[in-house]
């Protein structure tokens, strides 16, 4: 059974895309994407992001690489190690990985909070009564009632409870400029991005160059296997990860893998 198979979206359509088609996984990311759109969860600025990733995928074999899965371990031990961890939500995640951002939370004790690069009211009910119809009890992002320093008003808005004062943050597909002031504010960083040379990753503490699809069932799967391990051990994962070896690992693929 794929990935694919255990994705809970709930999107129009998507039973007529023949699952042996050679780019099943592609169109069904864009059917999710576009049913976003229709739904008021994603706005279409998502789409381009969506054809960026999907080029990239392309170039790394639409697979999770070795370094890919360190580093989503990596992350999963960030998580659990955390005091405060927060899993930050945009309309494309909304859209691609909703159930399974809520199964990541639960399995590592993290807030969820809405956080939007084209912020509207609107669009942050739709997207916190989405996550809601797949299992989450609350959804922060609506206080927006601390700003991250060094961001323009709109942008910076945060919720002082969640991604203000957490320690560790899940920003999946994050826009570049937030991601470095998120670092500026000296925040562990996990950042999901297929792009390995966007600056989001770059800035990372530990750069996941994957598939949010593919990548966030196995960060809970890594966390479920964790969820008993000391914290020496947990640590010890974390100091042996090595984010700048996981870049280029990635970097390498794209630029010389076999297709
Ligand atoms: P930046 O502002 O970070 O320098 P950018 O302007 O290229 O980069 P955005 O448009 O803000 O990036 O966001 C799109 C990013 O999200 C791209 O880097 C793309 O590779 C990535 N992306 C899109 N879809 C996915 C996906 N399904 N999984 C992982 N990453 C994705």
């Amino acid at each position: 059974m794929s990935d694919y198979d255990t994705v809970s979206a709930d999107v129009e359509h998507e039973e007529e895309i023949p699952e042996d088609h050679p780019r099943y996984q592609d169109l069904l990311t864009r059917h999710r994407i576009e049913a976003g759109v229709e739904k008021g969860i994603t706005h279409l600025q998502g789409m381009h992001a969506e054809g960026r990733g999907s080029a990239f995928d392309y170039l790394l074999g639409e697979e999770t690489i070795p370094s890919a899965d360190e580093a989503e371990r990596t992350a999963a031990a960030h998580l659990l190690l955390a005091d405060h961890p927060v899993l930050s939500i945009n309309g494309n995640v909304a859209a691609l990985v909703p159930g399974e951002m809520v199964e990541l939370a639960a399995a590592t004790g993290a807030d969820l909070e809405v956080n939007l690069f084209n912020r509207t009211p609107e669009r942050i009910e739709a997207i916190a009564d989405h996550l809601r119809e797949h299992g989450a009890d609350e959804v922060k992002g609506r206080e927006a009632d601390a700003h991250i320093p060094n961001l323009d008003h709109e942008r910076s808005k945060v919720d002082a409870d969640g991604i203000y004062e957490a320690d560790v943050v899940l920003v999946p597909l994050e826009d570049g400029d937030r991601a470095e002031a998120l670092d500026e504010m000296g925040k562990t960083e996990i950042v999901i991005d297929l792009n390995p040379l966007s600056r989001s990753p770059r800035v990372a503490d530990v750069p996941i160059v994957d598939n949010i699809i593919r990548a966030v069932p196995n960060m809970t799967e890594h966390a479920r296997e964790l969820v008993d391990t000391n914290e020496a051990e947990l640590e010890a994962i974390v100091a042996n990860f090595d984010r700048d070896r996981a870049l280029e690992d990635a970097e390498d693929r794209i630029r010389s893998g076999d297709l």
